[in-house]
């Protein structure tokens, strides 16, 4: 750690790199309208994919829940606090990602971090997506395995370190990239896999709700079985609205889990209210199929029309849509300009991307109409000039 002068010194110079991270304070319910800063804006950045965060019914079942559970859920789940509304949601995410058992955990970044530190150890390897989400990438490190990654999406470098490394005891990926939107290549991943006999992760936070029919996943959008990726992870609190993660899988593993995620064990349980009203985001993710019909009709003319301006944007076919811009001054100024016509669209910087791979992460919720989508591409129109390279 850098002595108490240094770290001045060091918020200087991110400053001057355009890397200094700030925090935006809002002030309205998230949405497609939002107040940030005392300021009216269009946003276009939250991971609300299927516009559930202030859904009503969810709201509605919060405050009921609250009333009968309580606020606080007063323990960890192996002490006593797990709640009945915990267990029920439970067999719920098992029943809808098809899976034997799950088991909630507090975020992603925990369940991350609890199942790959229990499911490896000393003198085995973890193989990882180098543009794995960083929580995974933490995971390794709590973990006494060694971590070894292979280059993005790349089958031949999987295979090859597959090939050649010590005790290969786990491979990790994204199902959806979080900042590219590109899906892996799980079934290709899944069969080698199966080939060396090592167990496939996938965390799917992006997937679930949004991929696949009722919104299963990418497992449910490639037809993968249990058998092909035994090890689930998905989060509550992108698309369907509340908060939390949970792990699905075999009853083996999930009990495994119990005995041994210590960030699961060594935690108090998310308030029951909660998962409460994770249940009516469930339903209402399962029930609503326009919410993904809505999304993908919005992606895919923004990916046509916003091309046709000139930018240069990545391969997905996610809600996730990324204005590649380079640098980060010019992705800070592409954001400004943006800002300026009431758009909010946070710019992505290094190091949460790789240097010179600066973007603005554009993403889009099923709240978002065909008018919201004219007014971000008349701004992209009119901020054009602002940016060189694209
Ligand atoms: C958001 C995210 C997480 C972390 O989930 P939280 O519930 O926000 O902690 C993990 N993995 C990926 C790929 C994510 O995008």
């Amino acid at each position: 750690m850098p002595p108490i002068a240094d770290w001045a010194a060091e918020l200087a110079t991110r400053e001057r790199q355009g890397l200094l991270r700030r925090r935006r304070v809002l002030q309205s319910q998230q949405g497609p309208h939002v107040i940030i800063d005392g300021q009216h804006r269009l946003a276009f950045c939250s991971n609300d994919y299927l516009g559930l965060a202030a859904h009503p019914a969810l709201t509605e079942a919060l405050k009921g829940a609250a009333d009968q559970w309580g606020v606080g859920s007063g323990a960890s789940h192996l002490v006593c606090g797990h709640h009945q509304c915990h267990h029920d949601l439970e067999q719920a995410l098992a029943a809808h990602t098809g899976r034997e058992a799950a088991l909630l955990f507090s975020s992603g970044y925990m369940a991350n971090l609890g199942v790959i530190a229990a499911l490896t150890g000393r003198g085995e390897t973890i193989l990882q997506d180098r543009l794995n989400h960083a929580s995974l990438l933490d995971a390794a490190r709590l973990s006494d395995a060694r971590l070894v990654r292979y280059a993005h999406n790349d089958m031949g470098a999987l295979k090859q370190r597959l090939e050649s490394v010590d005790k290969p005891a786990l491979v990790v990926t994204d199902g959806v990239f979080s900042m590219d939107g590109d899906l892996a290549d799980l079934p290709a991943m899944a069969q080698l896999c199966q080939d060396h006999q090592v167990p496939l992760m996938v965390d799917d936070a992006h997937g679930i709700g949004v991929l696949g029919a009722q919104g299963g996943g990418v497992l449910s959008h490639f037809g993968l079985s249990p058998e092909q990726v035994p090890v689930l992870m998905g989060t509550l609190g992108k698309a369907l609205g509340v908060y939390g993660a949970f792990i699905a899988g075999s009853q083996a593993l999930i009990d495994y889990l119990v005995q041994k995620a210590r960030p699961y064990i060594y935690t108090t349980a998310l308030p029951p209210a909660l998962a409460a009203a994770t249940q009516v985001g469930l339903q209402l993710c399962r029930d609503e199929s326009w919410r993904r019909e809505q999304l993908t009709a919005l992606v895919q003319r923004f990916r046509r029309e916003a091309q046709g301006l000139g930018y240069e944007l990545m391969p997905s076919a996610t809600p996730i849509q990324p204005i590649m811009v380079g640098s980060a001054h010019e992705a800070l100024r592409l954001s400004t300009a943006l800002e300026e016509q009431g758009v909010l669209v946070t710019a992505i910087r290094p190091p949460t991307v790789p240097l010179g791979g600066a973007r603005l992460r554009v993403t889009f919720s099923a709240a978002h109409t065909e008018a919201h989508l004219d007014q971000l591409l008349e701004a992209l129109a009119k901020a054009r000039e602002v940016v060189h390279g694209a």
